[in-house]
C-alpha cells in the first residue's frame, strides 16, 4: 500500500494508538509515526517496545511537521489538548480523534484549532477492556467499523484521505451525523457497559456475603459481564459524562423495559418473555450475519466451564 501521510503523530499512547501505529506501520501507510503520552512512564514503555517510529517529550514536538494529528486520549481532556498542540500544528495538516463521544469532543476541540488545519473526527468501533501503550495490537481494526464525523464543510480531499487510512488499517468506514453517532453508541456501547458495571457490583456486594462463590462459579453470563466491567475507569467515566443526554434516554427506556419483564416474572406471564427473548436472539443472529461476531458457542473459548 502507498504511504498516505508523511509524518502522523498519536497523542495519547493505550490501546487505541498502540493499535494504531502498529497496523499503520504494518501496512506501509505513514512516513513516520511519531507518539506522545502524558506519563514519562509510558513514553518510556512505548520506546521501549518500539510502538512508534520516534516518542516525543511535549505534544507540541510531537505533532511538528504532521500531517496527520490523532487524538488518542480520554473523551474529558481532548479540548486541554487540542489547546496545547494548536499553536505547533502545521498549516494543512488534518486533526482527528478517536474519542467515544462525538458531539462533546467537536464542541471542546474545534474552537481551539486554527483555520489552516482540518478537523475530521472519528470513532473506531473496536476495543478490548485492557488499556495503556501494552495493550495495542495490529489487528484490533481488521474488519470493525470506523465511523468518520465530518463537519459541515469539511475539506472532501482531508476527509477521504483519512477514510483511505482506515481502510488501510483493516476498518470499513461510514460517514454519520455527530448526534446520530452519539445516541446510536448509547444503545450499542455505552448504555451495555453501565449495565455490566452494575451487575458486577451488584454481585461483589453479594460476594462479601457468599464468600467468593460468585467468582468460583461464576458462569457464561456473569464473566461476560465482568469482562466489559474490567474497561477503564477514565474512559468510561468521560464516556457518561459527556455523552449524557443520549445514554440517560436509552438508560430509561432500558428501566421501562425491565420493569416489564419483572412484572411478567411475577405474574407468570410466560408468553411475555418467551416473545421476549425470541426478538433478541434475531439480533443476535443479524450480528453473526455482519459478519460482526463469532457463532461459535461461548465467544469460542476452549477451556471447558463449571455453570
Ligand atoms: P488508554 O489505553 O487508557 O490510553 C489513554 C492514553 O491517553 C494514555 O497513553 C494516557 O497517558 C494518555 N493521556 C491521558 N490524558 C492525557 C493528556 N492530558 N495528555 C496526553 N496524554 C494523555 O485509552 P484507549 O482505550 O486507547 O482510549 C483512548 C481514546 O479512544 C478514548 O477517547 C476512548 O474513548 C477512545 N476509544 C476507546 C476504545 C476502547 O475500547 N478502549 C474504543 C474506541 C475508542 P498515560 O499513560 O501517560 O496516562
Amino acid at each position: 500500500m502507498s504511504v498516505l501521510y508523511n509524518r502522523v503523530a498519536l497523542i495519547g499512547l493505550g490501546l487505541i494508538a498502540g493499535s494504531m501505529s502498529l497496523a499503520i506501520r504494518r501496512a506501509g501507510l505513514a512516513g513516520e509515526v511519531v507518539g506522545y503520552a502524558r506519563s514519562a512512564e509510558t513514553r518510556s514503555t512505548a520506546r521501549e517496545i518500539g510502538l512508534c517510529d520516534r516518542i516525543e517529550e511535549s505534544a507540541a514536538a510531537a505533532v511538528k511537521g504532521a500531517d496527520l494529528v490523532v487524538l488518542c486520549v480520554p473523551v474529558g481532556v481532548m479540548g486541554d489538548v487540542a489547546a496545547e498542540i494548536a499553536p505547533a500544528l502545521k498549516p494543512g495538516a488534518t486533526v482527528s480523534d478517536v474519542g467515544s463521544v462525538k458531539r462533546a469532543v467537536i464542541d471542546a476541540v474545534a474552537p481551539h484549532l486554527p483555520e489552516n488545519v482540518h478537523f475530521v473526527p472519528a470513532h473506531p468501533l473496536a476495543g478490548t477492556e485492557h488499556s495503556g501503550p501494552r495493550a495495542g495490537y495490529a489487528e484490533l481494526f481488521d474488519n470493525r467499523w470506523c465511523l468518520i464525523v465530518p463537519q459541515e464543510g469539511a475539506d472532501r480531499a482531508a476527509v477521504g484521505r483519512l477514510e483511505a487510512l482506515w481502510r488501510g488499517i483493516g476498518a470499513q468506514t461510514d460517514e454519520m451525523d455527530a448526534d446520530h453517532h452519539d445516541l446510536v453508541l448509547a444503545v450499542t456501547s455505552h448504555t451495555p457497559h453501565l449495565i455490566a458495571y452494575t451487575m458486577v457490583g451488584v454481585a461483589d456486594d453479594l460476594r462479601r456475603v457468599t464468600d467468593s462463590e460468585v467468582i468460583k462459579y461464576s458462569a457464561a453470563g456473569f464473566r461476560d459481564f465482568t469482562r466489559i466491567a474490567a474497561s477503564d475507569p477514565t474512559m468510561w467515566r468521560d464516556v457518561f459524562l459527556n455523552n449524557r443526554e443520549a445514554t440517560l434516554e436509552i438508560l430509561g427506556r432500558f428501566t421501562e423495559e425491565l420493569f416489564a419483564l419483572q412484572r411478567a416474572i411475577r405474574t407468570g406471564d410466560g408468553d411475555h418473555l418467551h416473545a421476549y427473548f425470541t426478538r433478541t436472539r434475531a439480533i443476535r443472529r443479524g450480528i453473526i450475519e455482519a459478519g460482526q461476531d463469532t457463532d461459535a458457542p461461548d465467544f469460542g473459548r476452549t477451556r471447558t466451564r463449571s455453570g
